[in-house]
């Protein structure tokens, strides 16, 4: 579905980006200095990246429009669209499916519609805004190949401004702007969205870039340079799935070389003791009629308002294969942790998480998973322990699950206005820290990821199991919902 552009320059700059890497922010440069380089001397001319903006090209592009729950999703013709200041129009080249969206298209998360899902993504820069800062279009080239990061950072808001003195770059994973015009209301930063259907010019909202789309706008600072070495598929994990384990894993937990540190719901969770309960929750649902066109989970957990108790039960069994949890591992052992726990219902992927790092796989079908937790560190708890699944039981669970002084690490999001409990007392007495994460810090972290991803200390081939092409967005979707997809499935949009 993809269509080329045939500008000279872009044929041009398109070289440069295959064959130069990208200089990072870890190694102290913020531009793309090899390219830069190459712009200058391959054209005989001093021209700046500045002269490379589109300005002539397709007039409009393909993107897959969601539009209300249960209904499919469709392909329609945009406006091409058009970046504003400090703004980067970029071709997709992939973007990773993930349940985030899922719950967007759910009615689990509210989001206004029309709207673009995908918020993963690689591509290359085809074009900037106007009046855009020049160390960005310094820093990304046209040409150049980009990953994005799904919490865009403004870089100006009260928090992406603050925390100089912690962090040479804020707090971008609460950057206000971000939270209060992408996530409350599907726009960019001035309070418009850039997608506009073709013909009718109604407007479409964006979830985070809109990323499945033949070209997304991306506020710059959500970008990083992503060298020619990492592939354009494999590496769009690395703006959610990779970027959210990472923050979870050195912003929230902190996790230091020794620490133990268990993941609690691999693919799915649940303990003994619930599966009494998942048996009348089968029951239940044997003898409830319910609509073939309701996602069964939706339905149990909508229900579950109404009729409570054992239903639950199933809810928390059914297995949702993420692959956050997958890259929690895989941080916990590049910081050095010494017990990695694996927590998870399916031996299947306890053997996977195994390959991933952990030390130590309790399937909680079979085993109390926090006493078992318990008796592999001596009776004491963990250091940290991650939640993944956004349920009030594992919660509970997660808590459980550390010692004295420990960490309770969040990252599970789920059904709006789901509340979590916690002993107070134990809570108090034994300074257990319950903490929240989001994300990465998108300007610090993504180049950090993109380094670790060079050399290998994430194995994104082994992560992304599954590939799509574009017309099959709404198959992905449903593989997804289904549980069918063991590690991260990505729609390229090449
Ligand atoms: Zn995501
Ligand atoms: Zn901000």
């Amino acid at each position: 579905m993809a269509f080329c552009r045939s500008s000279l320059l872009l044929r041009n700059a398109r070289g440069a980006a295959l064959r130069f890497s990208c200089s990072s922010r870890m190694e102290g440069s913020l531009t793309c200095s090899d390219r830069r380089r190459w712009y200058s001397t391959s054209e005989g001319t001093t021209m700046t990246a500045s002269g490379y903006h589109v300005s002539s090209g397709p007039s409009h592009m393909k993107g897959a429009v969601f539009w209300e729950t249960n209904k499919p999703v469709t392909f329609e013709d945009f406006e091409m669209p058009r970046p504003k200041a400090n703004e980067v129009l970029v071709k997709t080249k992939a973007c990773g499916v993930c349940h985030s969206d899922l719950h967007v298209m759910k009615g689990e998360i509210p989001f206004p519609t029309p709207c673009v899902v995908g918020h993963e993504i690689t591509g290359e820069v085809v074009e900037h805004g106007p009046l855009s800062d020049s160390k960005i279009i310094e820093r990304f080239p046209v040409g150049s190949q980009v990953v994005g990061a799904f919490i865009m950072p403004c870089g100006s808001c009260f928090f992406c401004s603050k925390a100089r003195i912690l962090s040479y770059d804020g707090q971008d994973d609460l950057c206000e702007s971000f939270f209060a015009h992408n996530r409350a209301k599907g726009t960019l930063y001035d309070g418009e969205t850039r997608l506009f259907l073709r013909g009718s010019g109604k407007p479409v909202y964006m979830y985070s870039m809109g990323g499945l789309a033949e070209y997304c706008v991306v506020p710059a600072h959500g970008l990083t340079c992503l060298p020619n070495t990492l592939p354009y598929t494999e590496s769009a994990v690395l703006g959610c799935a990779v970027f959210t384990a990472y923050g979870a894993m050195a912003h929230a937990a902190q996790v230091r070389p020794g620490d133990s540190v268990a993941v609690i719901g691999i693919g799915g969770v649940g303990s003994r003791s619930h599966l009494p309960g998942l048996k009348v929750g089968r029951l239940l649902i044997e003898s409830v009629k319910i609509p073939y066109n309701v996602n069964l989970e939706t339905y149990l957990i909508r229900k579950l308002v109404l009729v409570g108790g054992p239903l639950l039960s199933y809810c928390l069994i059914k297995v949702a294969i993420q692959i956050d949890p997958i890259c929690c591992l895989q941080i916990a052992k590049a910081f050095g942790a010494s017990d990695i726990i694996a927590v998870d219902v399916q031996e299947e992927k306890l053997q996977k998480a195994k390959m991933f790092g952990a030390t130590h796989a309790i399937n909680s079908r079979k085993e109390d998973a926090v006493a078992k937790i318990k008796e592999i560190t001596g009776g004491r708890g963990v250091d940290v322990a991650v939640e993944a699944l956004g349920r009030p039981q594992t919660f509970s669970q997660c808590v459980q699950s550390v010692q004295d002084g420990g960490k309770a690490v969040m990252i599970g999001l789920t059904l709006s206005g789901s509340k979590g409990e916690v002993d107070i007392n134990h809570l108090v007495r034994k300074q257990i820290k319950v903490i929240g994460s989001y994300g990465g810090r998108a300007r610090q972290d993504l180049p950090k990821l993109v380094k670790l991803a060079e050399k290998g200390t994430f194995n994104l081939q082994a992560a992304v199991s599954r590939k799509y092409k574009f017309e099959e967005v709404e198959e992905a979707y449903k593989n997804l919902d289904q549980g069918s997809i063991v590690g991260r499935g990505v729609v390229e949009i090449m």
